[in-house]
């Protein structure tokens, strides 16, 4: 079982809005440690760019309300 290590949708840091995953990944060329992934917040526009970083657990962002 394969666990997908790029969520769909993060947390917007200028708006708290949804973000939501541009970068499409096929079956057969998954995402690796070091590759970008894009997101943009369908609330403000804001373009994020992540790196992939090279480690067990992906880095989350947290809920702190
Ligand atoms: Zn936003």
């Amino acid at each position: 079982m394969q666990q997908q290590p790029v969520a769909d949708t993060i947390v917007c840091v200028e708006c708290g809005g949804k973000a939501h995953l541009l970068t499409q990944f096929r079956p057969d060329d998954p995402p690796e440690p070091g590759d970008v992934v894009a997101y943009v917040c369908e609330e403000c526009g804001h373009r994020f760019d992540i790196v992939l970083d090279d480690v067990d657990e992906p880095e989350e962002p947290g809920f702190d309300w």
